[in-house]
């Protein structure tokens, strides 16, 4: 059967790709078990060297990359060469590294010697978003590579181009033959996947539903899972804030990615004593943004990635509307062919309403008035998502003091956007998922770590 790419700026189809046939599938595992075993004897500096030329492939092509990015899934070109030069610094922070993050570590005890070493787990399936296309995928691969493991990437069903893109990546970069390789198979064929004996452990980054189910089927296989899941997060105003700096701030984070971005800031928790110039900063800041073509140069919100999530995310807007939220801005399907979305300010956002209590994968600013500082808390933590919140204020001490000690989430950022960054840690709590990627800990993940006693 065909998987195709449709370009959500029209509608048109611009890719038609075989599925990769059962045969095939098992065919793809062994190899890669196989790749992965003499992967896991060459060292560090060995491994090092396809991943510094995948860098370099990576940075020469960012346009191209980005292009196909815009045709697939809709992201600004210069989103998307963004997101390519971030891929390469992740290959080139790990080459540099890993070395160091997975040293024998020496523990005193009363043996003669005892330590803590780390070995790969073997092949790990990585079950991906279509969302940062590239990123999502270089940032499991780079580390997952570097501590000697190999990789099955089966990429969400709309990305397939890019998908295949990534693997000749790494082909051209050096990368044994089969150790990555790019399977195109449907969301029903992952269980079987799961399930072979060559997979040891399973990465998914996806919406909640699909975690629980990627993790019900390896947690009855035994196998190690990571899940980066949604987010609904808070940001937080406090009353003090830099208003117009925060409000811009918060549209940006908004408003990245056409709004589909886990860690986007999502709901926006602002003092009743500010609502009038707040409502005033987003309508006006949201407003402004350039939304077209995402070919096109200078634009700033292309179109959402697929029609269908295009019309859930207007459902999510009227059923608000609906129970009470008032519409300050969008908020209207616009005519024509493709997925756009305008972006979209909705106010007195409550309990009870899809703009509070769910993800709304999409280019909408949930605005909810509170009477003080313990009732945003509340309300930020009021979520069964936990990913990236932020709080603004002028007294940096007490932003601080609010991040690490209050708010409940996997990342807490003061006065900036929420963003990932190889160095740090990235991931949730919740529904949120669990695991970490990036940073040290991203290279922990999937390896064994493993107690030597000599006595
Ligand atoms: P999705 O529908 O969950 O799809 C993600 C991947 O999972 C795709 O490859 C999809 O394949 C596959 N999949 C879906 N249902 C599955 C199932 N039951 N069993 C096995 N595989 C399944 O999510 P999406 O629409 O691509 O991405 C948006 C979601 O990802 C949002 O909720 C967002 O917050 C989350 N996300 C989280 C992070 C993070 O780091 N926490 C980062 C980015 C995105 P098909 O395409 O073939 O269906």
């Amino acid at each position: 059967m065909a998987i195709e790419s449709v370009h959500p700026a029209t509608g048109e189809v611009i890719g038609r790709f075989d599925e990769t046939a059962p045969d095939a599938v098992a065919a793809a595992a062994s190899a890669c078990a196989e790749a992965q075993r003499a992967w896991a004897e060459q060292g560090f500096p060995e491994r090092a060297r396809p991943l510094r030329a995948a860098a370099r492939i990576l940075r020469d092509e960012r346009e191209a990359l980005a292009r196909r990015m815009a045709l697939e899934m809709g992201k600004p070109l210069a989103q998307g060469v963004a997101e390519v030069e971030k891929c390469a610094w992740a290959c080139e922070y790990y080459a540099d590294e890993a070395a160091r993050f997975l040293a024998p570590e020496p523990v005193a005890t009363d043996a003669s010697k005892s330590y803590v070493c780390y070995e790969p787990l073997g092949v790990v399936l990585a079950v991906m978003p279509w969302n940062f296309p590239f990123w999502q995928v270089f940032r499991f691969a780079a580390p997952a590579l570097m501590a000697g493991n190999g990789a099955l990437l089966k990429h969400a069903s709309n990305v397939s181009g890019c998908a295949l893109a990534i693997e000749d990546v790494f082909r051209r970069a050096g990368l044994p033959e089969g150790l990555f390789r790019t399977l195109l198979i449907g969301s029903s064929a992952v269980g079987d996947l799961i399930d072979r004996p060559e997979v040891a452990a399973v990465t998914l980054t996806g919406s909640t539903p699909a975690g629980r189910s990627v993790a019900a089927r390896a947690g009855a296989a035994l196998k190690k899972t990571v899940l980066e899941l949604g987010g609904s997060d808070a940001y937080l105003i406090l009353a003090d804030a830099d208003l117009p700096t925060a409000v811009e701030t918060c549209v940006a984070s908004r408003l990245v990615n056409g709004g589909q971005s886990c860690i986007a800031a999502k709901r926006f928790v602002v003092p009743e004593s500010l609502r009038a110039e707040c409502e005033r900063l987003f309508v006006e800041r949201a407003g402004a943004r350039r939304v077209g073509d995402p070919l096109e140069p200078g634009v700033e919100v292309g179109p959402m990635a697929r029609r269908d999530l295009r019309d859930e995310v207007h459902a999510q807007v009227e059923r608000s509307v609906a129970r009470g939220a008032r519409r300050l801005l969008g908020g209207e399907l616009p005519p024509g062919p493709g997925a756009f979305y305008p972006p979209t300010v909705l106010s007195d956002v409550r309990p009870g309403m899809p703009a509070y209590e769910e993800e709304v994968f999409g280019p909408v600013a949930a605005l909810i008035f509170v009477r003080d500082e313990e009732e945003a808390i509340r309300v930020a933590n009021d979520s069964p998502f936990g990913l990236g919140a932020a709080v603004f204020t002028r007294d940096v001490a007490r932003g601080e003091q609010i991040a690490a000690l209050r708010l409940r989430a996997g990342s807490c950022f003061v006065n900036a956007l929420v963003r990932s960054d190889p160095r740090l840690p990235f991931g949730g709590i919740k529904e949120s998922g669990y695991g970490r990627e990036l940073g040290p800990f991203g290279l922990r993940e999937f390896v064994n770590v493993k107690t030597v006693y000599v006595k």
